[in-house]
């Protein structure tokens, strides 16, 4: 039985722009730029040097700790290994690639057959699972293996999260379509590393042919059960999810396991039957190029490293874009240097034009008062902005900010258009450097 949650918003989903375009490989570009932090945790140290070859699926970098390793996406050579615009709007030191065009595979890349993946114990699988650097890959990219280890003992119900409620993106929807199989037995490898004979994959109702193929897929021995979930944003949020699925609800602050609970990105679970049948890294994922200025959107077969100026020059836009997002309009981020290169969290690539609803900004409030409506997390953004405006640390802290899930939902129903996530990313960070350091 699947519940719906408090708040939340009905915007355009928009996903007809690309929902039956099937994955292509997008051919990789001459040049590639890798970045040493694609997870949350330390950054990579780099372990190659500018002139030295690397094959596809090399180990490149590496770190003790919250830390997971990053392999080359194609074979070639070095040409730099230096600071390079990132995602998030900072500068990553990275590796660049010159392609050789060769895909050269690293000879430690070896496929198990299904009775020595029998064989394989919990906690080798996991080390299987660190070693080929897989991450949440919804967005949050969680370290996959920290996940799993510390939910041992706590969890007792396994979500995969097909969820996908942001506009235009439909990475997880075509992935479910095309790759079903895959998705059905990384989530089984998930199950023995719990000791779970149980779990289940979260979708919502507006994906009907993934439905179809996930069942497919199942085996009615496995135990799996697909939810099919009333579609409304913010519904793929984790802590939505496992309310819609369990009616558990996670407490302020805490994390799913304290509710017996664990979520995992739909490609996230299908890249780690890549790493565990195929000794696979995560060296490359499905990427939506989407749009409403955009001519042909694409679900694109992306190697880790590709520009998004190649990416958007791929689908073509009939204007000049006015926002380029990296991720959906609801949660991604702008971007204002097009060299950016995709990384592991990167699912979609989002290009508005100026008449976008989701580009218009005329930041006034007007005290309204939808935003507290829209707010799945029951928080008051229209105070928090202000709390954050005015650097108020304690009137942060007693409006619960960190709680703040950067669904954007109040962001979509605030009639003045005020940018208020990207107010509250500034006022947790703002919490965060405040708190007393260990
Ligand atoms: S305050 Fe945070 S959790 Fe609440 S609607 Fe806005 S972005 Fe979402
Ligand atoms: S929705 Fe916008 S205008 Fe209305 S109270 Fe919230 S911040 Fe102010």
């Amino acid at each position: 039985m699947a519940f719906s949650f408090f708040g939340g918003v009905h915007p355009n989903e928009n996903k007809h722009y690309a929902e039956d375009k099937k994955v292509q490989e997008f051919p990789a570009p001459d040049l590639l730029v890798i970045p040493m932090s694609q997870h949350i945790g330390a950054p990579c140290l780099p372990l190659v040097k500018k002139g030295e070859r690397v094959l596809m699926g090399q180990k490149i970098g590496d770190n003790q700790g919250l830390c997971v390793p990053v392999h080359a996406s194609v074979s070639g050579t070095v040409k730099a290994v230096e600071a390079r615009p990132h995602t998030n709007g900072m500068t990553c030191m990275s590796v660049v690639i010159q392609n050789d065009h060769l895909d050269e595979l690293d000879p430690a890349i070896q496929p198990r057959t299904q009775e020595e993946v029998d064989k394989l114990t919990p906690e080798e699988l996991m080390a299987i699972i660190r070693e080929a650097g897989i991450v949440g890959m919804g967005g949050a990219t969680f370290p996959t293996h920290v996940k799993l280890s510390s939910g041992l003992g706590k969890v007792d119900t396994i979500i995969v999260n097909a969820g996908e409620c942001e506009p235009y993106i439909t990475a997880d929807d075509r992935l479910c379509q095309e790759m079903a199989p895959e998705l059905v037995s990384g989530l089984k490898i998930i199950m023995k590393i719990f000791g779970l004979n149980a779990a289940h994959i979260a979708i919502e109702d507006n994906k009907p042919e993934a439905v179809k193929q996930l069942k497919f897929a199942i085996d009615p021995a496995d135990g799996i059960v697909v939810d099919v979930l009333p579609a409304k944003y913010p519904q793929g949020a984790e802590k939505q999810m496992i309310y819609a699925v369990t009616k558990r609800e996670v407490p302020s602050g805490g994390l799913p396991a304290a509710v017996g609970c664990a979520v995992f990105n739909a490609a996230t679970t299908k890249a780690i039957h890549d790493a565990v049948y195929l000794g696979m890294p995560l060296i490359r994922r499905i990427v939506t190029v989407s749009g409403d200025i955009c001519m042909d959107a694409k679900n694109l077969m992306v190697p880790v490293g590709t520009p998004f100026e190649a990416l958007m020059e791929c689908v073509g836009t009939s204007e000049n874009p006015y926002k380029v997002i990296s991720g959906g309009p609801m949660m991604g981020a702008a971007q204002y240097d097009l060299a950016v290169t995709t990384n592991k969290g990167v699912n979609a690539i989002t290009i508005l034009g100026k008449r976008n609803k989701f580009a218009v900004k005329n930041p006034h409030c007007i005290r309204c008062g939808k935003c507290m409506d829209a707010c799945p997390m029951h928080l008051i953004p229209v105070m928090m902005y202000n709390a954050e405006r005015n650097s108020d640390i304690d009137e942060m802290k007693s409006l619960n900010m960190l709680d703040c899930i950067e669904c954007g939902c109040c962001a979509y129903t605030c009639p003045a258009g005020i940018p208020l996530v990207q107010s509250f990313r500034t006022g947790k960070q703002k919490l965060r450097d405040a708190m007393p350091k260990k």
